[in-house]
């Protein structure tokens, strides 16, 4: 039998897990959810003996029960290989007291790559699976970082193209050079003369509109999105979590069916709530905490129940969280409510229409899995300085707000020893705020000079992310209005 997923908003409709996949959205605007948790089955000892891959497979084998054993293993082997620059994956490694996940060994250094570079696998299987013959057309805007993973991620992947909008003059000279350099025959780079909304209006708008499908049906070709509500992006998060349970559990540092902590540098409330998955799964896991930057809006919601997004946005040195809807926290209601999709639709509506809800005492105790807390720039910068210096570990800025909040708010009562700090991103990718925070004075402007720099200090090597886009060409050079992004994307696809 296999395991069914529907809306958050309503159980009428049910679909299996790779027509989920397939759809990203659900059709009344939901987030897709499975019926039911799968449980971890195998004793944690047997699963603390495998490697990533293998335990990708027990995972990903209980969400995604279409998939044929053969189809799956094929997807995790083309993710999970030599794109990432350790056999391990996903490292843990120790400093001082504290545990950090290291989920920026991949292609773009960044935790992204973990669920981007099996995504686009498990998207043409379920094409094939669903009798689809269209080639499948990714289209997304970027603000940066998605952008470039979800580039490498599907570059040269048979039967998808892959379609970006940037903000010409509003992503970073590295972020920008990351995606004009993107190799493979079927990804196109397109920065816009606007800012990121114009760049996500317009894609928005270009998915809507019926004439150009019905156009892109006619030649072939049909649109999926790889944004991070996708259950493709959700489900192989959970694996890198049970992984940092077995690795401490063979290590020592915990004994059978004792229970950890992680604390999870959160944005988009995605890579946290795969942890809450996990935890669903049967991990002994303790304790979520979600740490915020200054766009503290979740840390506000856990303290009074009240989510609001009617504030100022912050422009902080850990951009990734600069985010004022979680989309992801749709399914974390969901299941607080007690599966209520009816709850659910309502207080998504309230949040359409007045940019805020409130959720009920019931709720609310719901939420006693998880703790939270936030950090400020000026705090951020602190944590970085004092990691190095108190151990030689060189963190990024957004693995430092994980740290800053588990020292300011519980260093007293949590025990750093069963604690996991989440590291999302390569301290190279942010190596001017990093070097900054450390107290470098006359920091070189050339971003490669920084890298050097940041090598000397951290004693770790300039990963190939950075090494290669020192020499690498410049394969696109298009650029357009906002208002001709739907021009652009027949342009591409031939279909004028
Ligand atoms: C996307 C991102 C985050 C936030 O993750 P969410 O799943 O959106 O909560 C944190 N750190 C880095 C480096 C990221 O790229």
């Amino acid at each position: 039998m296999n395991l069914m997923y529907h809306s958050t908003r309503s159980k009428e409709i049910r679909v299996t897990a790779s027509q989920a996949i397939l759809q990203g959205l659900a059709p009344d605007g939901g987030l897709f959810v499975p019926e039911s948790v799968p449980q971890l089955d195998k004793p944690l000892e047997e699963l603390a003996e495998m490697n990533y891959r293998e335990l990708a497979y027990e995972i990903l084998s209980r969400f995604l029960t279409d998939y044929s054993e053969e189809e799956l293993k094929d997807c995790i082997n083309r993710a999970y290989d030599n794109k990432f620059d350790t056999p391990d994956i996903a490292p843990l490694k120790k400093a001082g007291k504290m545990y950090y996940l290291e989920l920026f060994h991949g292609a773009t250094i960044a935790f992204k790559d973990m669920a981007l570079s099996i995504l686009p696998h498990l998207l043409t299987k379920a094409a094939r699976k669903n009798n689809i013959d269209d080639d499948i057309v990714i289209l997304t805007a970027t603000s940066g970082d998605t952008g470039k993973a979800a580039l490498a991620g599907f570059a040269d992947v048979k039967g998808t193209k892959i379609i970006v909008f940037y903000p010409k003059d509003g992503v970073s000279k590295v972020q920008e050079k990351q995606m004009i350099t993107q190799k493979g025959n079927n990804t196109y780079v397109i920065g816009i003369r606007g800012n990121f909304d114009d760049a996500q209006t317009g894609v928005k708008k270009i998915f809507g509109d019926a004439e150009l499908k019905e156009k892109m049906s006619k030649a072939g070709y049909r649109f999926s999105s790889a944004n991070s509500i996708n259950v493709g992006r959700l489900i192989p998060q959970i694996v890198y979590y049970v992984y940092a349970y077995t690795k401490l559990l063979k290590i020592g540092a915990i004994k059978s069916g004792g229970k950890i902590n992680f604390v999870v540098p959160t944005g988009n409330f995605g890579n946290i709530l795969a942890a809450y998955y996990a935890k669903k799964m049967g991990l002994p896991v303790d304790k979520l905490i979600c740490a915020s930057n200054d766009n503290k809006v979740l840390f506000d919601f856990f303290r009074t129940g009240i989510y609001d997004r009617n504030r100022e946005f912050v422009l902080t040195i850990s951009p990734s969280m600069d985010i004022l809807v979680s989309s992801n926290l749709e399914r974390l209601i969901y299941h607080i409510s007690g599966n209520d999709t009816h709850k659910t639709a309502e207080l998504m509506k309230t949040l359409n229409t007045g940019g805020r809800y409130e959720i009920s005492a019931d709720m609310r105790i719901n939420l006693n899995d998880f703790l939270s807390g936030y950090a400020t720039v000026e705090e951020t910068k602190e944590a970085i300085q004092r990691v190095y210096k108190e151990t030689g570990y060189v963190i990024d800025t957004h693995t430092a707000v994980a740290t800053e909040v588990y020292e300011k708010y519980f260093k007293e009562d949590i025990d750093p020893s069963r604690t996991v700090i989440v590291s999302t991103a390569s301290p190279y990718k942010f190596a001017e705020s990093v070097l900054e925070a450390i107290g470098i004075e006359n920091i070189p402007e050339d971003d490669f000079e920084q890298a050097k720099l940041l090598n000397k200090i951290s004693q770790t090597p300039i990963p190939k992310a950075v090494e290669e886009i020192q020499s690498a060409e410049i394969r696109h050079n298009r650029v357009c209005e906002p208002g001709d992004m739907k021009a652009e994307v027949e342009d591409i696809l031939k279909i004028i």
